[in-house]
């Protein structure tokens, strides 16, 4: 479903723009019905008072919690069944923040994430993206929506766009506390411009190699990392809010004296931060994550060449590990599928997603 066809059941039952909007509110803010509106029955016509039951069980059937999995470190990952049966995940993330999904699987199929293993299964509809954060709200008070949950936000933008539109204005979240994060083309950056509401960006860049961007990442669109950092930074200047980078640290992939060095020269001047996500255990793949003291080491080195780095670690990453893997338990869908990649190092070439989600 999505939040226009919501807001048409709403018109056709009489609706005028202040009940819409004040519904709006009650819904995605997930306040009850009686909610600073003294009494219901005297402020919406009688036919919308009609519709209105049925009008609220379906959207409280959007998303529905299917099991609830806390994490050690404050967060919670949420399996979240929607109205066909379909399963996505949501993360409530510490200090009121919420990771989203807004696809039902991910057509990028990178090599490191579970989402990705299937393929896309289907879209979210803008009311699904919704209804997750109003499930969410239910359960503690979210001041922060990231979409970096299941699937990639610019192959789902109308969708996406609408949702952001939505928790900006009536959800009452600030537009820099919406992490609108993909792995970039040349379309969403001037899209994200076109919004009433336009979310802070993280790019999910993960190397300065385009070759081996296109191995880790293979349905990501094609272009060189230091021209997406470019067209990144190009909208982080105009919102006012800075780019964050996320890169997921694989041992002996991407974790490199090489990738460093060059990571240093893009990031230098940028008005970005970078947030380093050491990869997640996830069964079936060869990736490692690189050792703590390797971590910290690459840290400081960017740190010391004026790089804001932060060093992040996957939400609840004790409770099942990355993204999808809460769905693909729930689903039985543990093929195992080795990682294809095999990186030949050149000479002097190692190489050949608040708490974060590892997006
Ligand atoms: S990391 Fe994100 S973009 Fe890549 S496959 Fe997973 S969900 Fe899709």
């Amino acid at each position: 479903m999505k939040i226009h066809q919501v807001i048409s059941r709403l018109r056709e039952a009489g609706a005028k723009p202040v009940h819409e909007a004040v519904l709006l509110r009650m819904w995605s803010r997930a306040l009850g019905p009686e909610s600073g509106h003294g009494r219901p029955d005297a402020f919406f016509p009688a036919r919308l008072r009609d519709v209105l039951p049925a009008l609220r069980e379906a959207l409280a059937g959007l998303a529905r919690i299917e099991s609830r999995h806390p994490g050690q470190d404050g967060s919670e990952r949420l399996l979240v069944r929607l109205a066909d049966g379909q399963m996505v995940e949501a993360v409530l993330l510490p200090r009121g923040g919420l990771c989203v999904s807004t696809q039902v699987g991910c057509a990028v199929a990178c090599r490191f994430c579970m989402t990705g293993r299937d393929g896309l299964q289907r879209q979210l509809g803008s009311a699904e993206i919704v209804a997750q954060v109003a499930l969410a709200r239910t359960l503690r008070p979210v001041r922060k929506v990231v979409f970096m949950g299941m699937g990639e936000p610019s192959h789902n933008l109308d969708n996406v766009m609408e949702a952001i539109a939505l928790l900006g204005s009536h959800g009452a979240i600030g537009h820099k506390e919406l992490v609108f994060s993909t792995v970039g083309d040349h379309r969403v950056f001037e899209r994200l411009r076109e919004g009433p509401v336009r979310p802070a960006l993280a790019l999910s860049l993960h190397t300065t190699k385009r070759a081996l961007r296109e191995q880790l990442l293979p349905n990501a669109a094609p272009i060189e990392p230091a021209e997406l950092l470019e067209l990144a930074e190009a909208y982080a200047r105009d919102t006012g809010y800075p780019i964050q980078v996320q890169w997921t640290l694989l041992e002996g992939v991407n974790d490199g004296d090489d990738e460093i060095e060059a990571l240093g020269r893009l990031l230098a001047g940028k008005y970005a931060v970078l947030n380093l996500i050491p990869f997640n255990r996830v069964e079936g793949l060869d990736y490692r994550r690189p050792g703590e003291d390797a971590t910290a080491a690459l840290s400081l080195a960017l740190y010391r060449r004026g790089i804001l780095t932060k060093l992040r670690d996957s939400a609840g990453q004790d409770v099942d590990g990355g993204c999808g893997q809460l769905r693909a338990r729930a689903e039985g869908l543990r093929r195992p599928r080795r990682a294809t990649i095999r990186l030949v190092p050149a000479p002097g070439d190692q190489a050949g997603e608040p708490a974060a989600t590892d997006k």
